[in-house]
This record gives structure tokens, C-alpha cells and sequence, in this order.
């Protein structure tokens, strides 16, 4: 079999309202580009990568030069072809192998017939646990969905995310608001739902003595882990000696290199697996499987998917014996999505793992041209620009808070 097409396509799915974070916002919707791979059987598979608009469109097609005849079967040939190590420093191309791969194990599904989890080991669970993921949120543009801004609205939101999909971990997005203002909204959503499980991520943003103050203040709840709290592997590190709560990390341990250098001076607890940050399924059931003999944790970290990427967590999680944590998406954020059917539904706080050959997904051609229509309208957005906090970015930590506008 071989490659015989490569076609991109940008789309911007809207969300229900515009999301904060510690450097700015989602400016109400998901800017994704979804690709087709094309083979000479007339068999097509599926990725998805976030954001890069024109700029992704561009890469695919300078892809299509390397891979055009390409077997999709080939896989490690297909990462030292366009992610080799020394050629990575300079192209940079993580994130379009992953969604490449994705494709490729699409189609190597479908020629099999076979569900993608049976080709990274087989499926141990049917269905995948979600944590809630939490934001500060702006009004929608529309009105239909209310801000989420004092803790009262954020104890209310969860609660209705409890009903509508039966979370019961809740992962809280932090670095919005002053460390102090968030603590006392993540012990609201503790002692208010006393039988839930929880986690906290401020994109590390804090400096290592306020994490370590906020650990302190925590260490009581029901914690699954504290993520990023702070930068980088020594940050961390400082951190870690300070608390008995576990670290969980997507920023600073997101490769083969640096998980090694986390076993060989351990500054993180559990590793949060991304799909398309460590460059496929392939590569992050690796991983586990790595973490697993050395004892380290793992968990699947969401990079604000649309169903195709949903999928690629789904069979990956599905397959690691070694996942104990609920998984993260930001999924349930979106108004839709450009699969067949429309969004994949949760029931008890958990998604089924689909069973169809390949990725078990299918493009909904009316959607994608709807939302593609969209970008086209609407174009990219920064996403750490703030619209309604000008002159936002992270400056020390702190220091942003100590001016009332910029809260
Ligand atoms: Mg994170």
C-alpha cells in the first residue's frame, strides 16, 4: 500500500464559552487542522493537530514530498523520514508526525479490520474515565453560556457538569486569578463534593514558593496530583521535596530525553501522555510502558481535541495496564464536531472506546465544511493574548496580580 495523497483541512469548532488561562484565553472556539490520508487502495485515514491554520496546511504539504509512496505500515521508517532527531531541531515537525501516525494507524486498521488498540496491544478496558476540566470562562459571544468567575459559579458549573456527564474527578485550569483567590475556590469544590477526586493545574505559572504554599494548603483534599505548579525539571524538583502531594507534569517531561532525565533525578510523579506532543499513540504507549518499569505514574493529557484526537486517546487509553487516573479533555467544552454522528457522548463520566476498525471515526463532510467555512471567517487566534485583559502575559509571577484591571 501506499501514500498517495496528503489533504489538510483547517477547520474552528466553536466552544460554549471562551476559556482563561494562565497566559490568555480560547477565544470561544478550537482552531484544529484535520488530514486525510490518502492511499493508493482508496483507503483514507484520519489525524488532527491543533491550531497552525495556513501555517499546518503548509506543512502537510511539504509532508506529502517525503511521504508520497510512503507504505503507511512503514512507521518507524515514517518518524526518522520526518522526525529524526537532528532534523527535528530544525523542522520542528512533532506535533504533524503524531497526526500522520494517526492517519497511518487509521489506515492500517481498516485494512486489517481491526480496532487501533488491538495494534498497540489490545483493549483492557471498554470504556475511558474523564476527569472534568474545569475553566474561568468569559460569557459566551451569544449569551447562552454565563461566565464562570466567582467560586460560587464555579462550584455551580461543576455541578451541572456532574449531572450533565456524571464527572467525579474534577481537574480545576488555575493561574487565572491570584494563587490565594484560587485556593480558596479549589477548597469550595473540594468540601463541596466530598466524594470526588481532584486536580489542579495553573500551566505553571506559580513561583516555586507560592506552589509549594498552595501544596501545603491541599495536602488534605483528595488530591490525584498538583500539575505544573511551577517551570521546569528543577522548579519541580524544589517542589517535590516539599510536599507529599505527587507532581504531574505536560510542559516539562513531554519526550524520551526528558523522561530519562526524570528517572535519573526524579522531579515528577506522573507523566501526562499527549498524543500529539509526543509525536503518535505509538510513541506514548512507549512511554507508559517506560514509566511503568520504572514506577512513575501516567495519566492522558488533553491539547483541546476534536473527535479524531479524542479517538487517538481513547484506543491509547484503553490499552496501558498501567493508567490509574482518570483522563483529561477539554471535549465537553465543544458545541460539536466534524465526526459523523457529532460529539461521542459520556455516560457516568466515561466515554466508550470505539470499536470499528481503525480509529473507529468518521468525517462529517457537511460539519467539516461548515466549521473549515468558519476558519476561513474567523482566521486563528493567539492563544496567549487575553481580549479582554490587553497588556496580559505572563510577567513574574505575582507581580500581574498586583494590579486589580488585570485580574
Ligand atoms: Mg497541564
Amino acid at each position: 500500500m501506499k501514500i498517495v495523497d496528503i489533504i489538510p483541512t483547517t477547520v474552528s469548532v466553536p466552544l460554549e464559552g471562551p476559556l482563561r488561562h494562565s497566559n490568555g484565553e480560547h477565544w470561544g472556539r478550537f482552531v484544529r487542522t484535520i488530514v486525510e490520508v490518502v492511499t493508493d487502495e482508496g483507503i483514507v485515514g484520519l489525524g488532527e493537530v491543533g491550531g497552525g491554520g495556513e501555517g499546518a496546511e503548509l506543512q502537510f504539504k511539504r509532508l506529502k514530498d517525503y511521504l508520497v509512496g510512503h507504505d503507511p505500515f512503514q512507521l518507524e521508517a515514517l518518524r526518522y523520514k520526518i522526525c529524526n532527531p537532528t532534523a527535528s531541531l530544525y523542522n520542528n515537525r512533532m506535533q504533524y508526525m503524531a497526526a500522520i501516525e494517526f492517519a497511518c494507524l487509521d489506515i492500517i486498521g481498516q485494512k486489517l479490520g481491526q480496532p487501533v488498540y488491538n495494534l498497540i496491544g489490545g483493549k483492557l478496558r471498554d470504556k475511558v474515565s474523564f476527569a472534568s476540566y474545569l475553566f474561568f470562562r468569559y460569557e459566551s459571544e451569544d449569551g447562552v453560556y454565563p461566565e464562570v468567575r466567582t467560586i460560587e459559579q464555579l462550584v455551580e458549573h461543576t455541578r451541572e457538569l456532574k449531572k450533565r456527564y456524571g464527572f467525579t474527578t474534577h481537574k480545576l485550569k488555575a493561574g487565572v486569578f491570584p494563587p490565594e483567590y484560587e485556593l480558596e475556590a479549589y477548597l469550595a469544590l473540594a468540601e463541596e463534593f466530598p466524594d470526588d477526586r481532584f486536580r489542579i493545574d495553573p500551566n505553571a505559572c506559580w513561583s516555586v514558593e507560592d506552589s509549594i504554599w498552595f501544596a501545603r494548603q491541599i495536602e488534605h483534599v483528595r488530591n490525584d496530583y498538583l500539575e505544573d505548579p511551577t517551570w521546569g525539571l528543577n522548579g519541580m524538583r524544589r517542589v517535590r521535596e516539599k510536599t507529599t502531594i505527587p507532581l504531574a507534569t505536560n510542559t516539562v517531561v513531554v519526550n524520551f530525553e526528558q523522561l530519562a532525565q526524570n528517572i535519573l533525578d526524579p522531579a515528577v510523579d506522573v507523566i501526562l501522555l499527549d498524543t500529539t506532543f509526543w509525536g503518535g499513540i505509538r510513541a506514548c504507549a512507549k512511554a507508559a510502558a517506560i514509566c511503568d518499569t520504572f514506577q512513575l505514574g501516567i495519566a492522558v493529557h488533553s491539547s483541546g481535541e476534536l473527535g479524531i484526537q479524542l479517538s487517538t486517546m481513547l484506543h491509547l487509553a484503553a490499552a496501558l495496564p498501567n493508567l490509574t487516573f482518570a483522563i483529561d479533555a477539554h471535549y465537553h467544552q465543544l458545541r460539536d464536531d466534524v465526526i459523523e454522528g457529532g460529539k461521542m457522548k459520556y455516560k457516568n463520566g466515561q466515554i466508550e472506546v470505539p470499536d470499528e476498525p481503525g480509529l473507529g471515526v468518521k468525517l462529517d463532510r457537511d460539519r467539516l465544511k461548515e466549521y473549515a467555512e468558519m476558519y476561513e471567517e474567523l482566521g486563528s487566534y493567539c492563544y496567549d493574548r487575553d481580549s479582554r485583559r490587553p497588556g496580559w502575559y505572563p510577567l513574574l509571577p505575582n507581580d500581574r496580580w498586583a494590579d486589580p484591571d488585570m485580574r
